[in-house]
This record gives structure tokens, sequence and C-alpha cells, in this order.
């Protein structure tokens, strides 16, 4: 079985990565949690980057906005190393909330660090995860477009309050909220797979064939041989 790596947050329960590795179990993949200062991963051959609290914002030369939260900076640190040897070896890399945030932040990127329209982006009925919260609409000719079937129009769930602002460099936006603009994906055009969404697909995927084709288009890159 293939082994994808991901990195833990020092605030999250024990049972937070459960449904990301039931996501990528359905694919046929085995997620392997490290924490920062555990023992050196090995024998990878993917990159996921979870949700969790909110990146430093000494990463990307701010102040903290007072509703951002307390720094994680052995995680932050980790995931940044984790994301640079991923690139350098065109290892495929999904990155989901968080995730995609500081995929951001690593290519020199910028983030919202509190949305105005912060309540669109929240759960109407937090006991279900699962549940779409708003559409987004994806770029055409897009890594996104082709895993969800060239589909304009796409509904997600969505628990963020912080978004991407600045680009990083490299990136390209492929998808937005269809009312205010909020950046909800981007990928790297450049590389086999790197592709950062802003929703959470490990909590759609079971139900819904568009999230789960985003985890097996992630497993396919995986199981395909980078090319010479
Ligand atoms: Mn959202």
């Amino acid at each position: 079985m293939s082994r994808v790596v991901t990195v833990s947050g020092s605030s999250e329960s024990t049972d937070y990565p459960r449904p990301y590795i039931d996501a990528l179990r359905a694919v046929g993949i085995e997620l392997v949690v490290i924490a920062p200062g555990g023992a050196d991963p090995h024998g990878w051959s993917g990159l996921l980057l979870m949700g969790g609290s909110d990146v430093n914002p000494a990463l990307y030369g701010e102040v903290p906005h007072t509703e951002t939260q307390k720094p994680d900076d052995a995680r932050d640190q980790l995931e940044c190393a984790l994301i640079a040897d991923a690139i350098a070896r065109d290892v495929p890399v999904l990155a989901i909330c968080r995730g995609a945030q500081i995929l951001n932040v690593q290519h020199g990127g910028t983030l919202v660090q509190h949305l105005d329209s912060v309540a669109r982006h929240r759960q109407r009925n937090p006991e279900n995860l699962g549940l779409p919260a708003h559409s987004i609409a994806i770029t055409p000719g897009t890594l996104l477009a082709c895993i969800a079937g060239n589909a304009p129009i796409c509904e997600v769930n969505s628990r963020h309050h912080q978004a991407i602002a600045r680009l990083g460099e490299g990136l390209r936006v492929s998808a937005r909220d269809v009312e205010d603009g909020t950046i909800e994906a981007v990928e790297r055009p450049d590389k086999r797979f790197i592709l950062g969404v802003q929703w959470h697909p490990e909590n759609m995927s079971a139900s819904d064939a568009r999230q789960a084709a985003l985890f097996q288009a992630f497993a396919d890159v995986i199981h395909t041989e980078p090319r010479p």
C-alpha cells in the first residue's frame, strides 16, 4: 500500500485525522500521521496537509489579527519543509483547508486573517460536517476542473475563517466562492499534482462522488511513475 505522510497539530485530538485516514484508505492509500519532533518519515510517496489551527502570520510578514489563533510553529516549520521536499521530488500534494493556506504561504503568498464574510464559510449545521455550505466556481482548464468532470459549479462544505489573500508564486486559482470571490482552490500547473482546497472533501467523499474523485485523482498520480 502506498504511504502518504501528514503532520498532526499540537492542539488536535488524536481522533482528528480519522476522516482523512478513511478517505485515503478508500483509494488504497495508508496515511501516516507524524508529529513535529518525532521520527523522520521515510518512503512516502505523497503529502497530505490536513486542516487545523491558523498559520503564524509572521511567516507572511503580518502581526496577528485579534481572531487569529495561537501559532503552532513546529507544525508550520515541518509542513513547509515537507512541501519543499515534495516539490523538489515532484511528489503529489493534497492540501486541505489550513493545508491550502500553508501551501500558499510556503510559496510566498499571504492570507486573509479573518474573512468579512465569515458566516458564509461556516457550516449551518455543525453536527453534519458533510453538508454543503456554499457553491464555488471552478476555473475551466485546471486540474480541479478535470477532476470535477468539468462541472462549472460545485457545492462544498466550509469551516474556515481565514483564506488565501495574495497568491503565492507559481500557484494559480482553480476555484472561487461564487458570491464573495474567496479563493477556494489553488494548484501548481508545473507539477504533476499539487492541489489545495479550502473545503473538507474528507467529510463529503463518502456521499459525494465528485469529492471522492479528488482522493481518487490524488491516488492515481501517486500510483503512476513520474516522468523521467
Ligand atoms: Mn468556504
